[in-house]
């Protein structure tokens, strides 16, 4: 970190969390370090492969941590993260997890192909089978497909046994393409509040997802990769034996919807922290059992309630959105805080939140320890 970089973060003291200026975007380098070992160790027990989502994090640093911890490769939602994960040396086992259509994609798409190892991208829709198949035909490598399973959702993937085995009838007709294995991600599964609910409704779509797995390989499309999982059904997804690895995103930084989940359907602690918050300060404090904080509708994602309460406020003070650039921290007893005082508050929903962010600013305990870029930030295309 260079002095010129810190100048922009901090008001006051060199290294001081204090001395943010804010709202920050806050990692506990520790709480972090602590979820990326407990999900690898999982994984690892039970014998499936990790390739994590960076949509959460939109960070070469921290898809570098997971990797260093074991996963296979890393997941994107979109080519433009992708791009800048590997621009940043991540180049090894990217997966495109949302179709890619238009023609300049699908070029970036190819020019991508040629400067990785092991890229792979969802398909569900024989057109755009064979745009890609033209296209990295002309890059002159081969691309690795995953059919995609709409998981009742219909949000994308093939919808039946009979779609995914044209699919595949088409992959293998196209040259250039290399047909690598399915994907099924329950998006609308993973925030089932009770882990039984949760179960039972994982178990509900892996019979879908089986009996399109026995089409495939009837015409000789077993897949040699089954991909998808979340952090929501983590605990649920190996023992439906389909996943052959996981996706999973949040588990990261976890949030405040998460937090709100039972992830272990067991009377065990959650499996991971909140490691990512946003640091804000008071800045007017006239009325009695209120203060005003300094981040408001541009500092959080608002998708998911008011943001909670992790730290420098009283037992029992509460945060509601104020507006575009303020917060009203609402306090017991008649209380108030200093002017210029800090206080943390987790994100209700941590991806889109990282994303009105240029800068982690990671610290240890109340040091900050250094700066990483939110390097795919607005990278939406
Ligand atoms: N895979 C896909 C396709 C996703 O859209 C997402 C998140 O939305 C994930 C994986 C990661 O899920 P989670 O953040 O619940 O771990
Ligand atoms: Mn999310």
């Amino acid at each position: 970190m260079t002095d010129d970089e810190l100048h922009g973060h901090l008001i006051g003291q060199q290294g001081s969390r204090h001395s943010l200026n804010t709202p920050a975007l806050v990692i506990d380098r520790d709480a972090l370090d602590r979820n990326i070992a407990a999900m690898a160790r999982y994984a690892a027990a039970q014998g499936v492969h990790l390739r994590p989502h960076a949509k959460t994090h939109k960070s070469p640093d921290i898809a570098r941590r997971q990797l260093a911890a074991g996963a296979i490769g890393i997941c994107c939602a979109k080519i433009g993260e992708a791009e800048v994960l590997a621009d940043n040396g991540v180049t090894h086992g990217l997966h495109l997890t949302s179709p890619l259509v238009s023609s300049p994609a699908i070029a970036r798409l190819v020019a991508l192909n040629q400067r990785t190892d092991g890229l792979m991208c969802v398909v569900d829709n024989p057109e755009n089978v064979r745009a890609l198949s033209v296209a990295a035909h002309a890059s002159g490598k081969s691309l690795n497909v995953i059919i995609d399973i709409d998981p009742g959702m219909h949000r994308t993937g093939v919808n039946s046994a009979e779609a995914a085995a044209r699919l595949f009838d088409a992959i293998e007709q196209a040259g250039s393409l290399h047909y690598a294995g399915v994907q099924c991600y329950c998006g609308a599964q993973q925030h089932i509040a009770d882990f039984g609910d949760r179960r039972r409704a994982m178990e509900d779509r892996a019979e879908n997802i089986r009996s399109i797995i026995a089409a495939l390989t009837l015409v000789g499309g077993k897949p040699a990769i089954v991909t998808g999982g979340g952090t929501g059904t983590h605990r649920i997804d190996p023992a439906l034996g389909l996943f052959t690895e996981l996706q999973v995103g949040s588990y990261v930084f976890m949030d405040g919807e998460y937090l709100a989940c039972d992830l272990t359907g067991d009377d065990q602690p959650a499996p991971f922290e909140t490691a990512l918050m946003v640091d804000a300060r008071v800045v007017s404090a006239n009325t009695p059992g209120m203060v005003t904080l300094d981040a408001g509708i541009k500092a959080f994602a608002t998708d998911a309630g008011n943001p909670a309460v992790v730290s420098g406020a009283p037992a029992g003070s509460t945060y509601r959105f104020m507006g575009d650039e303020h917060g009203a921290l609402l306090l017991p007893d008649r209380g108030t805080l200093p002017l210029g005082h800090i206080v943390t508050l987790a994100a209700p929903h941590c991806d889109p939140t990282v994303n009105l962010y240029d800068t982690y600013h990671v610290v240890e305990g109340d040091t900050l320890r250094m700066l990483w870029p939110v390097a795919a930030r607005g990278r939406s295309r």
